[in-house]
This record gives C-alpha cells, sequence and structure tokens, in this order.
C-alpha cells in the first residue's frame, strides 16, 4: 500500500509514519515544515518507499498529483498549538479550512480512503463527564480568536463527512483527545513538554489560570495503532471516533507529577491566562473522552497511564540532549 501522511514531520504524523513503514508501506510525506521537523524523521531516511516532500498542504495542485498516486491519505497537517491559533489565527482558519478542503477533495477525486485528523477541541466549553462524538459543540464569540482551531477543525470534520457520504469513498474522521508523546514540542502551547523541559532545565513550572482545569492525555502509542486499525474497519467509515487515554489529572496535579518523575527542584508559578495567552482567553475546564465507540469498533483501550507517558517524555527528552540538535 501506498500511504501520503500529510504533516507527518509533526508529532502524531511521523509516529504513523514509522508504523506504516515498519509495516512495509509506501510512504510519502507532504510537511511544509512550519511546526514539523526533519529531526522527527531521521529514522526513516533511506528507508526503502519512504519520501519526503516538502510543501503547502494549500498548494492544490501538489496535493492533487501526490493524492493521485496513493492507496490511503492520512490528513494531519494542520496548524496546531493555542500560540500559534491566537498569534495568528487567519493564518491558522486557512490553512485548517482549505488546506483540509484540498486533501478531502483530491481524495475523494481519486477515490482514494481517507482519514482526516480532529480534535476534541471541537466540543469547546462542553465539558461534560465523558465527551461523546455526538454531543453538542460549544464555541465562544468570534472576536474570541482561540476558537478560530476549533470552529476550523469542526468544519473539516463536516468537510469530510459530507464529501464522504456523497461520493461513497471510506473515510475516517479521528478526534485526538491531548494526545502526548516523545517529539512532541511545547513551542507552541501542549503543556506536557513544556512541563518536562521546565523541570529537566530547573526553570518554574509555568501553570497557567488555577491550575485546577483538568485533562486527560493519550498517548501517541496507544492512538497511532488505533489510526490505523480504524482505517481498516469498515463500520468506522465516515463516522468521528474519539482517541485518547482515561486517566484525568488537573494541571497543578500534571505539574507535581512532572516535578516528582523528573527529580526536579523547580518551582511551580501561576500566571493568568491573559498574561499567558493575551486577553480574553477562555479555556475548557475539563475534556475527558468517553472512547467506547473505538472499544465497540476496534477493541480500543489506551495502555499507557499518565506515569508511562510522562516518562518516555523525558527519556526522549534526555537521550536528546546528549546529541547536537539542529538549529
Ligand atoms: N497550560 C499551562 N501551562 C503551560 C501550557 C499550558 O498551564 O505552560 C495549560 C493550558 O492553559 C490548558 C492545559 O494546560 O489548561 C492544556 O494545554 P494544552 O495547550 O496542552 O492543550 P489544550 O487542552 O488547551 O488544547
Amino acid at each position: 500500500m501506498k500511504a501520503v501522511v500529510t504533516g507527518g514531520a509533526g508529532f502524531i504524523g511521523s509516529h504513523l509514519c514509522d508504523r506504516l513503514v515498519a509495516q512495509g508501506h509506501e510512504v510519502v510525506v507532504l510537511d511544509d515544515l512550519s511546526t514539523g521537523s526533519l529531526q522527527n524523521l531521521v529514522q526513516l531516511e533511506g528507508s526503502p518507499g519512504f519520501r519526503f516532500v516538502q510543501g503547502d498542504i494549500l498548494d492544490r495542485d501538489l496535493v492533487d498529483d501526490l493524492v493521485s498516486h496513493a492507496d490511503t491519505v492520512f490528513h494531519l497537517a494542520a496548524a496546531v498549538g493555542v500560540y500559534n491559533i491566537v498569534d495568528a489565527p487567519l493564518r491558522s482558519l486557512r490553512i485548517n479550512l482549505h488546506g483540509t478542503e484540498n486533501v478531502v477533495e483530491a481524495a475523494v477525486r481519486h477515490r482514494v480512503p481517507y482519514m482526516v485528523a480532529s480534535t476534541s477541541e471541537v466540543y469547546g466549553k462542553n465539558d461534560a463527564d465523558g465527551l461523546k462524538e455526538d454531543d453538542d459543540r460549544i464555541y465562544g464569540s468570534p472576536t474570541k480568536s482561540r476558537w478560530s482551531y476549533a470552529a476550523a477543525k469542526g468544519l473539516d470534520e463536516l468537510v469530510a463527512y459530507v464529501h464522504g457520504s456523497e461520493s461513497g469513498v471510506p473515510c475516517v474522521i479521528t478526534r485526538f483527545f491531548n494526545v502526548v508523546g516523545p517529539r512532541q514540542t511545547g513551542r507552541y502551547g501542549m503543556v506536557v513538554p513544556r512541563f518536562v523541559d521546565q523541570a529537566l532545565a530547573g526553570r518554574p513550572i509555568t501553570v497557567y489560570g488555577t491550575g485546577t482545569q483538568r485533562r486527560c492525555f493519550g498517548s501517541v502509542f496507544d492512538v497511532v495503532p488505533g489510526m490505523l486499525e480504524l482505517m481498516d474497519t469498515p463500520a468506522a467509515y465516515n463516522r468521528a471516533v474519539n482517541l485518547g487515554g482515561h486517566e484525568e489529572v488537573s494541571i497543578k496535579g500534571l505539574a507535581d507529577r512532572v516535578v516528582e518523575l523528573t527529580g526536579s527542584d523547580s518551582e511551580i508559578v501561576y500566571i493568568d491566562y491573559d498574561e499567558a495567552y493575551g486577553e480574553g482567553y477562555e479555556d475548557m475546564q475539563r475534556r475527558y473522552p468517553d472512547t467506547s465507540l473505538a472499544k465497540d469498533l476496534i477493541g480500543y483501550e489506551p495502555t499507557r497511564d499518565l506515569n508511562a507517558i510522562i516518562n518516555s517524555i523525558v527519556e526522549h527528552r534526555r537521550a536528546q540532549a546528549t546529541v547536537p540538535q539542529p538549529a
């Protein structure tokens, strides 16, 4: 099988490429390296059938050409990270809306099964205990740019779904809940690698708000196999499926845990949302997935608890520190 992975140089995309290549598939990565890094793909250099193409998902002709030669498409390229979204809302809207439209339209044109990566952000301010795929979405005002990501991804799901149902081309929408693991960067937000880097460097750990907001972090090593299985499961076609973890923690609790597991003497400091993200930021207080649909479809069951997830990131960061990094 020949797979195109958009955003394959990113965190989740690169782990997906690892698996696809290990399974003997040909893989073409399309990535503009805006937030991804070639460093995430060095292990695949020289693997038979692996190819990296630097390019933009807004480039219709390029996308069309790559997709026309593929047997399957995984669309993960996106403008991600809260800092990215609030700093450049227009750019993130264009990439997340039109980029997805390009990829989906090309997949449907060439009748290539496709997966579109979505996010738990689409639930917005809905903080139900165990968010289910058909639950309502609650977005804030459009004047609050932080909602641009949620709104765009929500529309991406519709684009994927409507094209999939009208064309009959298999389509899977994966809704990721705070997926974390090695290679994720804290540069654009993403609290776990930020806290780990701060702890390892002995810098203050920056908890935003009161730290009582809660998240449930999922391991990339659980989520990526889940994505692959969903693509092989006709009952999953043309629906959105939650993928994530099971252990919930407050952000203050996460900071404590990172300090404990790294043996760091970093202090924990509290920073107002306005100072962290700019005025008027609205955070979600809770985001906990119901993954029973994934369980029913593919037997999905997260296998890594929060300590294992944090430890894998710490290990990776420590190993990275011993090799020269690109500038
Ligand atoms: N956060 C934090 N300190 C940081 C970065 C993030 O306290 O240095 C908080 C953020 O405000 C949110 C949570 O951690 O409440 C998760 O943030 P992330 O950007 O990882 O994902 P989100 O769930 O917001 O999409």
